[in-house]
């Protein structure tokens, strides 16, 4: 590991002010600490805002919920209001990682987590997104857990969060010190050529909190299917939530995991879905929308399908 320092922010401006000069943020620590460990990220300088007034979560007027940047994944998994107004959160959160690991995570570093992808983490591969221009082993090499949708030539990674798919269904926004919020859907972005540039922070900005605007009561389901029953990342997530008046869907909204570089929004499904009953054959014709651009690899073949089927049965809960 490379020499470093350490420095305990005592408020968000100060802590901002030392990662504009470079110095990276650690929170939880969960995967950056990993990260430095293996000599993928070496910064001089950490940052500890730990201690920054980030951990609350409160209501917001008129139904919504904000939940602070430094909330762990445990206590946002467990509280009431959000188990009962947002179960799909929940759900998401308690299908990610292990207790031990949940405890020490935070909701910004979820959000901020890196790759899983196996080449990244092994400095002797060529990875464009360790080190800018130097290609991607993956792309011919064992990418079984690799994306199928929204992927290009330069990175096929796939954003490894549970939490940040559900986040996507729910329509939540991502609050940064000093500008302007950002939708989820669009804080993550797509790898193009520079896929080491994974967000759309600047050096130095901060999350401070993520809104979750309220939720019309209704069908909600989040479906993880992988390797082992528990502490691994998704092969494929499906995060659905369906509002119905009148026996008509006025609102749906799926989201997919393990499939893309981000937590991927399948629109065109939604909008085939919405002012419908939710019949079985139209949620069939859903589930192939939603997967009609996928472009597997070699190993990942069964992406597609594993995550059509996912859809259906996820949108299938509300009929029942
Ligand atoms: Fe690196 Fe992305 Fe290729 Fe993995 S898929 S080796 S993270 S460039």
């Amino acid at each position: 590991m490379n020499p470093f320092s350490y420095v305990t922010a005592t408020d968000p401006a100060a802590a901002r002010a030392l990662a504009a000069e470079g110095a990276k943020y650690l929170a939880g620590g969960t995967n950056l600490v990993d990260l430095m460990r293996e000599g993928i990220e070496t910064p001089e300088r950490l940052v500890d805002i730990g201690r920054l007034p980030l951990a609350g979560i409160e209501d917001l007027p008129g139904g919504g919920l904000r939940i602070g940047a430094l909330a762990r994944n445990t206590r946002v998994a467990a509280d009431r209001r959000v188990r009962d107004r947002y179960p799909l959160l929940s759900q998401a959160i308690v299908n990610g990682a292990s207790p031990q690991l949940r405890n020490r995570a935070t909701v910004g570093g979820n959000l901020l987590q890196r790759t899983r992808c196996g080449y990244f983490y092994d400095r002797h591969s060529a990875c464009g997104k360790r080190e800018p221009g130097a290609g991607c082993d993956a792309l011919d090499g064992f990418n079984r857990m690799h994306a199928v949708l929204g992927a290009g030539e330069s990175c096929i990674a796939v954003h490894p969060s549970d939490m940040c798919v559900a986040l996507a269904a729910l329509d939540a926004v991502v609050n940064i010190a000093g500008r302007d919020p950002v939708p989820l859907v669009d804080f993550h972005l797509l790898p193009g050529d520079t896929p080491h540039v994974e967000t759309v922070l600047r050096p130095g900005e901060l999350v401070t909190s993520i809104d979750l605007p309220p939720v019309p009561p209704g069908h909600s389901a989040y479906l993880k299917v992988r390797d082992r029953a528990s502490y691994a990342f998704a092969l494929v997530s499906v995060a659905v939530a369906t509002h119905l008046e009148d026996g008509r869907a006025s609102r749906v909204r799926v989201a997919l995991g393990g499939v893309a570089p981000k937590p991927w929004r399948a629109y065109e499904a939604e909008r085939l879905l919405t002012g419908t009953s939710l019949d079985d054959h139209l949620i069939d014709r859903a589930a192939e929308l939603a997967l009609a651009d996928a472009r597997p690899r070699e190993h990942n073949a069964f992406k597609p399908e594993l995550a059509r089927r996912l859809i259906r049965r996820a949108l299938k809960g509300a009929l029942s």
